[in-house]
């Protein structure tokens, strides 16, 4: 499970169990390093794959890519000041068709498709299922994702079973996650 949202989430279940780690803090796939010199992320590292995959690694990019001059009907859709572009306006431009921003869409795609691919290399994943607020774009991200993934996976070919689907819950996946625990909790 992989939630997209202002970071990223996740949750690793294997043999039908979550898997907690000896701390409890397995699956914090969020601050897995994929570029090592990267943008600097809020827990002190830098170049952690949630400031490219998610909404917010999403709105950091473009605006990265904007002030570099490489957008400008996007930003002059926002006002014409690149600091004003939010994941939401990439996301309703391409979801309109802007060029611009479907290409950046498909950035995305990239990205989350190297952490998957990460992820594999480890686990030998065979579903994930995508969540949190930007999976509410997820047909402008997964497809290029899964393109991705083909290039990406060591070995692809002998794994014809990866398959990467949007969450029934979407944004609501974290919350409805946090209320099984306390069902589970119940006496
Ligand atoms: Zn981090």
């Amino acid at each position: 499970m992989v939630t997209l949202g202002t970071g990223i989430g996740g949750g690793i279940i294997a043999g039908g169990q979550l898997i907690r780690g000896r701390n409890g803090f397995a699956g914090e796939i969020g601050h897995m390093v994929v570029e090592a010199r990267g943008a600097a992320c809020k827990c002190g590292g830098r170049g952690c794959w949630e400031r490219y995959a998610s909404g917010g690694g999403l709105g950091r990019m473009t605006r990265v890519a904007a002030r570099a001059g490489r957008f400008p009907k996007l930003v002059a859709r926002v006002g014409g000041d690149p600091e004003h572009v939010r994941s939401e306006d990439v996301t309703e431009a391409a979801a309109e068709g802007l060029d611009e921003a479907v290409g950046m869409m498909r950035e995305v795609g990239w990205w989350l498709a190297l952490g998957l691919a990460n992820l594999t290399a480890i686990l030998d994943c065979g579903h994930f299922v995508i969540g949190g607020g930007l999976s509410v774009a997820s047909d402008l991200v997964l497809p290029a994702a899964r393109e991705y993934l083909v290039d990406l996976v060591e070995g692809y070919e002998s794994r014809p079973t990866i398959t990467v689907a949007t969450s029934m819950f979407g944004p609501r996946s974290g919350a409805m996650g946090a209320a099984l625990v306390a069902f589970e909790r119940l006496p």
